[in-house]
């Protein structure tokens, strides 16, 4: 698919081969980097001038960044409105935890109630630039609810490949927006391999993590929300859920990009992000840990977000930890129950026991001296425990 498109707003240039920089054009519907079987990251121009002033008055969505911002020609947007959630200021958690500031962006606002949100809006809208008529996506159970809602604003066909043992509810909203869905025994990764199956049966658009480019570039505003919000400033530590790190790549890719554009001093110190996994999938934590990972068997978790055995950007996601002084912790079912419960009691909100999972990793990382009492700590609560309700007890 051939297509050229006039100049915009957007300052994207191409995109480039996260392993060996090599360039691939804009002008073509892409997936990933076939020079190494790795992800494609979106490059940008930022040597024309983009000031901060220049947001003001911009709409309250992730689309204010535009310009830093893949989509070649407005009418091609598909939004529900996605982005600039807020960031809670969760004191009495702070003060129970003992830490000077703790604060919460709630991604669970979002559009079907996740971040995936952005993601998917991102990619759907690229989509719908090259003409795609049919998309299909692997997934542990948000992406696909927010894959099929976009399908559906954009008139698009939506297959979604979701583990049979998902709860109920994420199949349906599926079922709602109009998707077809299938449903795998396993994990996300059979899904992922059913998925590059259609994709040569039934020229269907694979909207797999990572293997397109572009569901990176709706998560990495984010970062440019947080630190907006923040009124450009960083936390010192960034606590994120995660399965295939999809948040976590593009929140740092953010700050760089941030920092080209004259937003972040280029001697900014950049916060440490910490991976938080579930012991029931904890593939990363497991790498860092030097663990054989040839001899485990990955299962299930009510953090569905979290269960993913093999992240096609791991190397990507090593990369981060380890350049931003980070580290990676796993979280027990039973802590993510209790946290969930914990949030909701004493700050009012409802979160996924993705996000719960982030609360209960902070008294081991003050344990081990990963965080300080004076560090201001900023969790990323990736979605609604509305969703999760029923298999909580
Ligand atoms: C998908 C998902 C995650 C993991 O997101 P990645 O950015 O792919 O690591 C975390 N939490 C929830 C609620 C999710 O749906």
């Amino acid at each position: 698919m051939h297509q050229s498109i006039a100049p915009s707003i957007s300052l994207a240039t191409h995109l480039e081969c996260s392993h060996c920089n090599k360039h691939y054009p804009l002008n073509t519907l892409q997936t990933y980097a076939h020079c190494c079987q790795k992800p494609l990251v979106a490059k940008y121009d930022f040597a024309q001038s983009l000031r901060p002033e220049d947001l003001a008055g911009r709409p309250a969505t992730m689309w204010r960044y535009q310009e830093v911002l893949p989509i070649l020609k407005d009418d091609h947007i598909v939004s529900l409105g996605e982005g600039m959630t807020p960031i809670l200021n969760l004191k009495k958690l702070a003060q129970s935890y003992g830490l000077e500031s703790l604060k919460m962006k709630d991604e669970s606002l979002n559009p079907t109630g996740s971040f995936k949100a952005r993601g998917l809006s991102m990619a759907i809208s690229k989509a719908k630039e090259f003409g795609v008529k049919h998309c299909v996506i692997p997934t542990a159970g948000n992406a696909g609810g927010a894959m099929s809602a976009y399908c559906a604003a954009a008139g698009m066909q939506a297959t979604v490949i979701m583990p049979k043992h998902t709860p109920r509810i994420f199949q349906d909203e599926c079922r709602y927006f109009g998707a077809e869905l299938i449903l795998v025994d396993g994990l996300i990764d059979r899904c992922g391999a059913l998925a590059t199956k259609l994709e040569k049966e039934t020229g269907a658009f694979n909207i797999s993590t990572l293997k397109e480019p572009y569901r990176l570039e709706g998560k990495k505003t984010m970062g440019y929300e947080l630190v907006e919000q923040l009124n450009w400033n960083l936390p010192d530590v960034i606590l994120y859920p995660t399965g295939g790190g999809t948040g976590l790549l593009g929140i740092w890719k953010a700050f760089y990009e941030m920092m080209d554009l004259g937003w972040l001093d280029s001697s900014a110190r950049l916060p440490r992000m910490i991976v938080v996994q579930a012991q029931n999938c904890a593939p990363i934590v497991d790498r860092l840990n030097g663990v054989d990972r040839s001899t485990k068997a990955y299962r299930e978790s009510l953090a569905n977000g979290l269960a993913v055995p093999t992240a096609f950007g791991e190397d990507m996601i090593m990369e981060v930890l380890y350049e931003s002084g980070g580290t990676g912790i796993a979280i027990s079912e039973e802590e993510m129950v209790a946290g969930v419960k914990e949030m909701a009691a004493s700050e009012g909100v409802l979160v996924a026991p993705e996000g719960a999972a982030l609360l209960k990793a902070i008294p081991k990382l003050k344990a081990s001296q990963h965080i300080s009492d004076t560090d201001s700590v900023l969790m990323i609560n990736t979605g609604s425990g509305y969703k999760y309700l029923e298999n909580l007890d």
